[in-house]
């Protein structure tokens, strides 16, 4: 919409220029389409597990203080308003708190990475909302004198929950006191390069501080061009995108270059503004064990919903080809080596299965008109591990699907009953359902 409305004031800018529409389109349309669409990408940069993460965060106090003016003079350097999440539970120094203290005065956003960088899967949700609360209280304290409230929550390894009970109630309690969960679009796992980093930094060897900054330069790249690309694919438009770093060592010493390289394509945006954004004003609840990105979360649901689509569509098929006495299109949506269970036994492969309900409903008035009510539609699916360590959903391996089917006949009592069947993809050879059937037990 918004590259119409460009286009057309352009060519009416032009129009008055006595420039006739037709040659205004033909000078401006090859133009026009990448000029806005090479627009500087907002980007939210938000900076995890302060008040120090990683092998810093074993230094003394002063060390800690010096990394943390690192990132922070970078920050400035590139005119970057960040979101810092606190592990409230480790400010336990007056170096911490003047820490924190340093990026509150620089300008930034704090947020709650709860007071233990608590895990939602391995806790109860009591416990979790009791951690929340704890970060809530500390940071609200260092918030108030400035005349700020605690407005943003991160939750630690992005794990929402591994139950629809859990991931309701933190976000009842988030709502309730006036937090919003910032999600992630962008994780390079800087986390991992921090030790390599700190080693090498120790020991002075500069060959290996070269090799490791390559490497943290390298998972940039790769994680924006593969991730802005899945994104844009899943939202459909170009999607905006919040970077996860870490306040640990590896970036105080290679963020400039980070930032440098991002700024060629993205703009540096506030918390304000991409979290305006449509898409996260309403998260996707997708429960999992594990977590990661909210594109990626997006992406998992929509499959979910196009697996359950695809085998709802094979039903569909079936039940017509039954209508019309088309056995052999009925049976083509079962593999080859589908396995069909009965009160009555077992029945092995697709030709079997054709046979069988040929013998059984050999005209007609056998076949009835056939129905299916679903009852309920599972896809199971997987992780993948991405090329820095992190996790991601990966593709659907199965669906199962339970229905009550409905033969009705003219002059005679209908017959019912229940059908369970698993589904996997097919093998793409051509055209036909992605999804067949391997088993089949009605009753
Ligand atoms: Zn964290």
């Amino acid at each position: 919409m918004r590259q119409l409305l460009l286009t057309g004031a352009l060519v009416a800018g032009l129009v008055t220029q006595g420039v006739t529409p037709s040659t205004a389109v033909a000078q401006t349309a090859p133009a026009t389409p990448r000029a806005v669409s090479a627009a500087p990408r907002p980007l939210l940069v938000t900076v995890d597990d302060l008040p120090v993460a990683g092998s810093a965060g074993h230094g003394d106090g002063a060390l800690r203080m010096s990394t943390t003016n690192a990132l922070l003079a970078t920050l400035k350097k590139h005119g970057i308003h960040a979101v810092a999440f606190v592990i409230a539970g480790n400010l336990k120094s007056d170096w911490d708190r003047a820490m924190l203290q340093r990026w509150l005065d620089e300008g930034h956003e704090l947020g709650s990475h709860t007071n233990t960088h608590a895990n939602l899967t391995e806790k109860t949700s009591e416990a979790y909302l009791a951690d929340m609360a704890a970060a809530q209280a500390t940071l609200t304290a260092f918030l108030q004198p400035k005349g700020r409230t605690l407005r943003w929550f991160r939750y630690p390894y992005l794990n929402e929950g591994d139950t629809r009970e859990k991931a309701e109630a933190v976000r009842r309690w988030l709502a309730e006191h006036g937090q919003r969960t910032v999600p992630v679009t962008l994780d390079l796992s800087d986390w991992a390069f921090d030790e390599p980093w700190a080693k090498a930094a120790a020991s002075a060897d500069s060959a290996a501080m070269d090799l490791v900054r390559e490497d943290y330069l390298a998972a940039i790249r790769t994680t924006v061009t593969t991730s802005e690309e899945r994104a844009d694919a899943v939202l459909k438009r170009r999607a905006p995108q919040v970077l996860l770093l870490h306040a640990n060592s590896v970036g105080a010493a290679n963020w400039d270059r980070l930032f440098t390289w991002l700024e060629r394509t993205h703009r540096f945006a506030t918390a304000d503004e991409v979290m305006a954004d449509d898409t996260f004003r309403e998260l996707p609840l997708d429960i999992a064990r594990n977590g990661y990105g909210h594109y990626d979360r997006i992406g998992r649901l929509q499959r979910l919903e196009a697996a359950k689509a695809a085998v709802k569509a094979v039903l569909d098929a079936q039940v017509s080809a039954w209508n019309r006495g088309d056995f052999e299109a009925f049976t083509s949506g079962y593999a080859a080596d589908a396995t069909y269970v009965s009160p009555n036994g077992l029945t092995h492969g697709r030709a079997a299965v054709l046979d069988r309900y040929r013998q059984r409903y050999p005209d007609a008035a056998a076949r009835g008109t056939l129905s299916f009510e679903v009852v309920e539609v599972r896809p199971f699916d997987g992780l993948e591990p991405d090329p820095y360590g992190g996790i991601a959903p990966g593709r659907i391996d199965s669906v199962s699907l339970l229905a009550k089917w409905k033969l009705t006949y003219t002059g005679k009592p209908d017959a019912s009953g229940l059908t369970l069947l698993v589904f996997r993809p097919r093998p793409r050879n051509g055209d036909g359902p992605a999804w067949e059937i391997v088993q089949d037990a009605s009753m």
